[in-house]
């Protein structure tokens, strides 16, 4: 089993994640939106090996602190996803950091992925991303199979959907990926929330006041 790790990161609390294997102590770093130094001192700390950075989204609270994790290793480290879509976002990052108040550590090239690819980052669990435009146009909710978690960034929240109103958001887009790709998973997955709490498929299928009528 992955040992997951949340960590707060940047004043609006956006969820940065670590996936670790307990055997070989790889380990995977999603959406590090910043405090880039508390993040890599917890992997120093512990003697992981920092194989990958995935990235659900293209917006600064999820990829402001890229570059300083990078420093910290390599600069080689590969930094995986979103989707295409996302690249204007993503060129815009210098922008949204002003916009929000957040910081920018720094531009990167992403290896862009596509919906239904496979990530093998790990021995025994893999990845597959689902394409779920809406929120942003290249978003990506990275889902594991044998482990029966989706990390969604900022897709869906318990009892809440993301919002639309950003650059390339779309409501109805949204609502047609959470459904198509999202709502099809096994109501026993848990759902691990770019903000606020964790939750899993079959709650938000029942409770989720955004999506009673899909
Ligand atoms: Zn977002
Ligand atoms: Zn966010």
């Amino acid at each position: 089993m992955l040992e997951i790790m949340t960590i707060p990161v940047t004043p609006i609390a956006q969820n940065c994640r670590v996936l670790v294997h307990p055997e070989t102590q790889d380990a995977v770093v999603v959406d590090p939106g910043g405090e880039g130094q508390t993040v890599a001192g917890i992997i120093k700390n512990q003697d992981l090996h920092l194989k990958a950075i995935l990235l659900t989204h293209g917006h600064i609270d999820h990829c402001g602190a890229v570059a300083e994790l990078r420093q910290q290793f390599d600069e080689e480290i590969p930094v995986i996803g979103p989707h295409q879509d996302e690249a204007e976002l993503l060129t815009a990052l210098p922008q949204q950091a002003t916009f929000f108040g957040l910081k920018f550590s720094g531009a990167f090239e992403p290896q862009y992925v596509s919906d239904g690819q496979v990530l093998k980052l790990f021995e025994d669990a893999s990845l597959t991303c689902l394409h779920t435009p809406g929120h942003t146009p290249g978003g990506i909710c990275y889902y594991c199979a044998e482990e029966r978690f989706v990390l969604v960034g900022d897709t869906i929240f318990l009892d809440s959907i993301g919002r639309t109103d950003l650059p390339g958001g779309d409501t109805q887009t949204l609502f047609a990926s959470i459904k198509s790709k999202l709502l099809t998973l096994p109501d026993d997955t848990d759902v691990f929330c770019g903000h606020g709490d964790d939750t899993n498929i079959g709650r938000e299928r029942r409770c989720n006041p955004y999506l009673c009528t899909l």
